[in-house]
């Protein structure tokens, strides 16, 4: 697999974004060379436009899919002949893959990490891909070529020049605040992030196992100063196990305790540690710099409540050292059961099943939005109607919703 280790030097970033030329992977990297290996490639691009042209064209799709106006605009120069293979190309995705989930359905990763390996293959020859699929990106390559790609190429050696400087300069201090706050050391290998135009609705994805970050290059929430914490974000996600054990176990803790009936928080609570650390970091090093979670509205909009003030408030001191991640986390979780009693009351779960091309995922937070109506039980409400999958492999999946109940007799 042609590898491009990311290196300061602009003579051979340049060389590096061209995709002219090669290097071979030095057996070490220090200081920014050893952070990330930034790919631009070909068919990883087309297959996520693909992806969002076919999403964009179904009824009911995810809320955030936005196609470029000059990328549209770029259809009425198709000739006949283009315009069938490129429908073609559409119709396939939209039929096959449009409703299956980028990041959760484990198809979609393999073919996603396809693609990248393949991304000198003109013929996609070793790509181990369906027949079908394999026949749809190859008729729709030249298209793609021709009308689209020398843009998006383009775009995308824009975002990683501008974000070059702000590596030289954070990049190394990031790194190792990460590795010691999640006490996780920080790849050997510096790690791979595909620059494409359209990722997921979310405008970035991270797949793991290994950990590739896909990130959209022309997403307006991922430009500037931003661009370095989403590429740090996104890495982090393949650092939260000691987070995620640490909020198990002290969610356990505290609804297993013999005085409590706290149920568990049911929210992505390690996802809301990792937007505010990397957000939090960069605020600190960049002068100036608003944290995506806050620009972005996300603690009011997703995670409404104290969630914020309760993370720094127990969280922000385990980043400057004082306290282990466990205490940390043990406090933030037990702080926000005590702030929603509604949650202390007892909920009924009720589990449904679902085809698991009937989900869409929530924006940002790695959770899944069911398609179809949830069926409500008599004199109950919807808790959430967002879950957290675990596996999404095989054809159904069973999802498990809370509902309160609503009617007075109901409620304890
Ligand atoms: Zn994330």
């Amino acid at each position: 697999m042609p590898r491009f280790p990311y290196l300061c030097c602009s003579l051979v970033l340049l060389c590096l974004l061209s995709n002219i030329c090669r290097a071979d992977q030095p057996a070490e990297f220090t200081g920014t060379q050893g952070i990330f290996d930034f790919h631009n490639g070909f068919w990883v691009n087309l297959h996520h436009f693909l992806y969002c042209q076919a999403q964009a064209s179904a009824p009911g799709g995810p809320i955030r899919v936005h196609i470029d106006p000059a990328d549209s605009n770029e259809m009425a120069s198709l000739s006949q002949v283009e315009g069938d293979d490129w429908h073609a190309a559409v119709s396939y995705y939209a039929m096959s893959l449009a409703k299956r989930d980028l990041l959760f359905d484990s198809g979609m990763v393999d073919i996603k990490n396809q693609l990248e390996d393949s991304e000198h293959a003109r013929d996609l020859e070793e790509a181990k891909l369906s027949p079908e699929l394999k026949s749809v990106l190859l008729r729709a390559a030249p298209v793609y070529r021709r009308h689209w790609w020398p843009r998006h190429e383009s775009l995308n050696q824009e975002w990683v020049r501008h974000l070059q400087p702000l590596l030289d300069r954070y990049g190394v201090d990031m790194r190792q605040a990460l590795a010691r706050i999640y006490e996780v050391p920080w790849p050997s290998r510096p790690i791979r992030v595909d620059a494409v135009v359209y990722a997921n609705c979310a405008g970035a994805y991270t797949t793991l196992f290994p950990t590739r970050p896909t990130i959209s290059t022309t997403d307006a929430a991922n430009q500037g100063t931003a661009a370095l914490e989403m590429a740090f974000h996104e890495s982090s996600h393949a650092m939260m196990e000691g987070v995620r054990a640490a909020i198990d176990s002290a969610e356990k803790a505290a609804t297993l305790a013999p005085s409590k009936t706290a149920t568990p928080l049911h929210r992505d609570l390690w996802h809301e540690v990792l937007f505010y650390t990397s957000g939090e970091l960069v605020a600190e090093l960049a002068p100036g710099y608003i944290p995506y979670a806050d620009k972005n509205g996300l603690w009011a909009r997703v995670w409404a409540g104290a969630d914020r003030e309760f993370i720094e408030k127990d969280w922000k001191p385990h980043i400057s050292g004082a306290v282990s991640i466990q205490a940390a986390l043990t406090r933030l979780v037990n702080d926000l059961l005590s702030f929603s009693p509604g949650r202390i009351s007892t909920p009924s779960s009720f589990d449904q099943q679902f085809s698991t091309g009937a989900f869409v995922e929530s924006f940002h937070l790695g959770k899944l939005r069911p398609m179809q109506p949830i069926s409500t039980p008599p004199d109950y409400e919807l808790v959430d109607p967002t879950f957290e999958p675990t596996s999404m492999e095989g054809r159904t999946k069973s999802a498990t919703f809370d509902f309160n109940p609503i009617a007075s007799g109901l409620r304890n």
